[in-house]
């Protein structure tokens, strides 16, 4: 696989792991941030639903007041009453609207407690109705006590309804969970102490000794209320160490417990021995019902820091979110960057640089090396391959200059620096391999030898420049005459040898005849316009069946002496003999 390829598999995995890790981490923090904003709408409603609990519970003393009355019944109490009960309603209409608003909530289990708290307010307050219009002596302790039942019993409803509603606020923000069951608890220790005192009314009524289940249940109250006593001050130890969670506490010890929850006592200690209580159902009501105040102040003390505590997490949340979202995103971007970044700065580089390489190995010289941008690594293998270029370029032009050298070399020892023709040595290596082929083939080949008549007089009239300028102009004149196929050569001072292929001794003889009677015709002119004859003899033999070379030039020698001999300026055949007569 290319390092390309495999530098963009990695990439895109690693990228997709990111986005992954990325999406999931959002996530979580939106799903955080949407379910803590969840909170303080379900505190809201807890709050709504606690103050309809309250509102209930508190009817319940005018309405207790109204049945314990004289048979006038005072315009004030019944006023009261009547305040208290449209203040439930107000209270219960208002969570109902709110739970109405909620589209969760709507059909929940919560809205159809509300609805039957709603639908049983009516009979219950009937039957208060019901009792405080019976003439005192009438009112009987049965009537009475269901109809301090009928309110009490509505309670459980709402207790739930209560519960439901915290378990969403619990959901919404589980840090909201010491803080809500502490208000949980407050609640129902309201609760518990109103029904406490509402079970004396019946006894106060009737001016009677507390019955036997009547002391039963007042004692299981008791111990409910000592109970959350003990709950609520550890719960509280732990949800906060703020003074006015401790100044609250202790409002609700000496006002509740040290006065109201005493004067309950008080009553108790009566009732068990006697109905002689001394005390009103009216009197109870003004004196027990203000001292639980304490108790609801505590609970709205803790809703509202519950509250603020919410607020303060879905900022946070929120904060966060962004903070996440916003560091997800650089980190993306810098992911990105730094894919670009390698990708542009190294394996790009490292690509061309490998190409570039293959480009040299295979001779591509005039390829384009780029200019390193950068001072890094990448940047110095680009200037080494530069120099690598550089490098190959020079010692190829210093290979293309020594073949030329070699060539020239060659020339210079096969060729006679005086007249350009061929050396001795060239001739013979020349002259072997056409022996060679024409022996194999069984083609004629002959030699002529030749040497200039009397040289040496030349030189000694007219210099040994002007010999030389003869020795140039004969070679030349030979050379003009002869076949492109024929090889001319100076074989000593004055004397050429000429190979002729193809041509057998008649043929070669009318060749060097040719030759002598140019070079006798031709008048050579050397420097002071001297003109200048020369003869030349010729010595001509041809290639008899397997002879070797020597053998052949031996024999033209031998002719050409014969021709010097004869009288010079001619032609001689060579016979078969290898000695000079
Ligand atoms: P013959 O007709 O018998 O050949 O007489 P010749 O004078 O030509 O023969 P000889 O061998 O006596 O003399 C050859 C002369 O050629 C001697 C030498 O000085 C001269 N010679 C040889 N090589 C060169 C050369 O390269 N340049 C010049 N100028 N003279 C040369
Ligand atoms: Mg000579
Ligand atoms: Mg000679």
């Amino acid at each position: 696989m290319s390092l390309n390829r495999l530098f963009r598999l990695i990439s895109a995995a690693l990228l997709a792991l990111f986005l992954a890790f990325a999406v999931a981490l959002v996530w979580t923090e939106w799903n955080t941030y949407r379910s803590g904003a969840n909170s303080v709408p379900a505190l809201r409603k807890l709050r709504l639903a606690l103050l309809a609990m309250e509102k209930i519970s508190a009817e319940r003393g005018p309405a207790n007041a109204v049945m314990g009355a004289g048979a006038s019944l005072p315009p004030e109490l019944q006023a009261r009453l009547a305040n208290a009960r449209a203040q439930s309603d107000a209270a219960l209409s208002q969570l109902r609207a709110a739970l109405e608003a909620d589209a969760r909530l709507r059909q929940s289990w919560a809205m159809d407690k509300v609805r039957l708290v709603q639908q049983g307010l009516g009979p219950a307050r009937a039957n208060v109705d019901r009792v405080a219009r019976l003439a005192p002596q009438d009112r009987s302790d049965v009537l009475v006590v269901s109809a301090v039942s009928s309110m009490v019993d509505l309670m459980p409803l709402m207790v739930r309804v209560v519960s439901d509603l915290s378990n969403e606020a619990d959901r919404a923000d589980p840090l909201l969970r010491d803080g809500l069951s502490a208000v949980r608890a407050v609640a129902s220790l309201r609760e518990y102490a109103g029904q406490v005192g509402s079970r004396f009314v019946a006894p106060l009524i009737a001016h009677r000794q507390l019955t036997q289940d009547e002391v039963i249940e007042i004692g299981r109250l008791y111990g409910r209320i000592e109970l959350l006593r003990s709950f609520i001050a550890g719960q509280l130890g732990s949800y906060s160490r703020a003074p006015e969670f401790a100044a609250a506490l202790e409002r609700v010890e000496k006002e509740y417990f040290d006065s109201g929850f005493q004067f309950l006592d008080f009553l108790l200690q009566i009732g068990l021995k006697s109905g002689d209580f001394g005390v009103t159902p009216s009197d109870l009501f003004k004196f027990y019902v203000p001292s639980m105040a304490s108790v609801t102040d505590l609970r709205d003390l803790l809703l509202d820091d519950l509250l603020e505590q919410a607020e303060r997490h879905n900022t946070r949340a929120r904060n966060l979110l962004i903070l996440v979202v916003s560091l997800t995103l650089m980190a993306c971007l810098f992911f990105q960057m730094l894919v670009v970044l390698i990708g542009r700065r190294v394996v790009r580089p490292l690509v061309q640089a490998t190409d570039l390489v293959s480009g040299l190995v295979d001779g591509k010289l005039e390829q384009e090396i780029p200019e390193a941008r950068h001072q890094d690594e990448i940047g110095a293998m680009m200037r080494a391959l530069r120099v690598l270029k550089q490098r190959m370029r020079e010692r190829n032009s210093l290979a293309k200059e020594r073949e030329a050298l070699i060539t020239q070399l060659q020339t210079s020892s096969n060729t006679d620096f005086l007249t350009g023709v061929l050396n001795r040595r060239a001739f013979y290596t020349h002259a072997d391999q056409q022996l060679g082929v024409a022996q194999r083939y069984g083609r004629a080949v002959s030699v002529v030898l030749f040497d200039i008549d009397h040289f040496k007089r030349i030189n000694d009239s007219y210099g040994h420049q002007a010999g030389d300028a003869i020795l140039i102009g004969v070679s030349q004149c030979v050379a003009q005459l002869l076949r492109k196929v024929d090889v001319l050569a100076r074989y000593g001072g004055e004397e050429f040898i000429i190979l002729l292929p193809e041509s057998d001794l008649a043929q070669a003889a009318a060749v060097a005849d040719k030759l002598r009677a140019a070079l006798e015709e031709r008048v050579f002119e050397t420097e002071g316009d001297r003109r200048i004859n020369v003869t030349a003899s010729f010595g001509v033999a041809t290639l008899a069946g397997g002879e070797a070379l020597d053998k052949l030039t031996k024999r033209a020698d031998i002719a050409l002496y014969r021709a010097k001999r004869l009288g010079r300026n001619r032609v001689e055949l060579a016979g078969d003999e290898l000695e000079e007569p």
